[in-house]
């Protein structure tokens, strides 16, 4: 197979992956080039990757970003093969994960305050420039090398097929509840959509003692969530009688869908004061009318990802709670069938590639 990437004559060492070419949302094999290891850096074998809703906006090119070819993936967990002369955080045979950040400017002030996730500097797991100007390839690869800033440790009970949505999936909820007081006992938080983000957001929101009630599209999703996931209610968006018997009883809502809708009914939702949380990036603009917010002096916030330090804090709290994601373990082979369900909503909940068994050069 031919090398096919711009960082061919910077970095030799050379690595297989699945790359999207163009924005048909498809995948292929490819030949890449990882850098080799730093002073600092971690390299890492990958065993497992999880399949976000936003690997599937980049390589449609969505959000009009993407530099092909584009190798997604940031939920990888596997285990470190090599390591820096600096690293003493961690050892080859460690078990870690990386999520979406590879690295940031770690000197502005969001840095600083240790909340590295919203440095304007930041350079993404993937379809990022890396400060030696390559781009970045993320997790649909059969290793990567990561400063070991941006490596997290598995706890020895997390199962790394399961624990790896966390690392995506598992902060991007868990970090507005505990940034908006989302997460004390007997508060009620609403859930909008169900996949990825929005079952572990259940799960968490249980673990934190809070009373959810998911929001959704489907039907179908009803029996799951109540017995499986454990929420406490379950509303079809599209029933006006289900949506009027929880108006006003919310304190948050998580909103994950990842596609535009309006507001209003949602916001309906919210008691006054409460907090509608946005995670979902939709490609179109959301619809929303000032009076929805104003009347009932509501709060319309978003929240990107989530800090290293929040991240392990979540990954030893879900390993405390027994807390994992639902998972659908598929092959390499099978990740253009997985974005065609994701795209459809089918999946339950969330599509891992077993990248160590499956992921081999074409
Ligand atoms: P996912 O597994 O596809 O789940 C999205 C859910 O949204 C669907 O299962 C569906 O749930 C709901 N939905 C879809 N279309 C909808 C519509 N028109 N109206 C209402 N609900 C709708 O995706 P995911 O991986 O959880 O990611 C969700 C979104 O979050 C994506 O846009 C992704 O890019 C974004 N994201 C953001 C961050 C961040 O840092 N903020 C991090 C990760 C992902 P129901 O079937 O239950 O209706
Ligand atoms: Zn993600
Ligand atoms: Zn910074």
């Amino acid at each position: 197979m031919a090398p096919t990437t711009e960082g061919e004559q910077k970095h030799p060492r050379r690595a297989v992956a699945l790359a999207a070419h163009d924005a048909s949302g498809r995948v292929s094999p490819i030949c890449i080039s990882r850098r080799d290891t730093g002073d600092d850096d971690v390299a890492i074998k990958i065993l497992y990757c999880g399949i976000c809703h936003s690997d599937l906006h980049t390589i449609k090119n969505e959000w009009r970003t993407a530099i092909y070819p584009v190798v997604p993936g940031h939920e990888i967990a596997g285990v470190v093969t090599e390591v820096g002369k600096n690293v003493k955080k961690f050892n080859v045979g460690d078990r870690v994960g990386v999520g979406c950040m590879a690295n940031t400017c770690r000197s502005c002030e969001s840095c600083e305050e240790g909340l590295e996730n919203y440095c304007s500097k930041i350079t993404f797991t993937y379809n990022s420039h890396d400060k030696d100007g390559t781009v970045t390839y993320g997790g649909y690869s059969d290793m990567v090398v990561v400063n070991q800033h941006f490596v997290i440790r598995f706890p020895e009970n997390m199962p790394l097929d399961k624990g790896a949505p966390l690392l995506c999936a598992g902060i991007t909820v868990y970090t507005p509840m505990k940034y908006h007081g989302l997460n004390e006992p007997g508060k009620h938080i609403g859930v909008i959509g169900l996949g990825g983000l929005g079952h572990v957001a259940v799960k968490f929101a249980k673990a934190f003692g809070m009373r959810v009630t998911v929001i959704s599209t489907a039907t179908e999703k009803r029996e799951e969530a109540m017995e499986k996931l454990g929420a406490d209610a379950f509303v079809v968006s599209s029933d006006a009688s289900q949506m009027k018997a929880v108006k006003g009883t919310m304190h948050g809502i998580i909103n994950t869908a990842s596609a535009s809708m309006s507001m209003y009914p949602y916001l309906a939702l919210l008691k006054p004061q409460g907090k509608m949380i946005l995670l979902g990036l939709p490609e179109k603009p959301l619809q929303i009318s000032a009076f929805s917010l104003v009347a009932g002096g509501k709060t319309m916030a978003g929240s990107c990802m989530g800090s290293i330090r929040d991240t392990q804090e979540m990954m030893d709290f879900a390993a405390e709670h027994g807390l994992t994601a639902d998972i659908e373990l598929i092959g390499a082979d099978d990740v253009n069938d997985a974005m065609e369900r994701l795209a459809k909503g089918e999946v339950r909940y969330r599509f891992v590639i077993d990248v160590g068994n499956t992921l081999k050069a074409a």
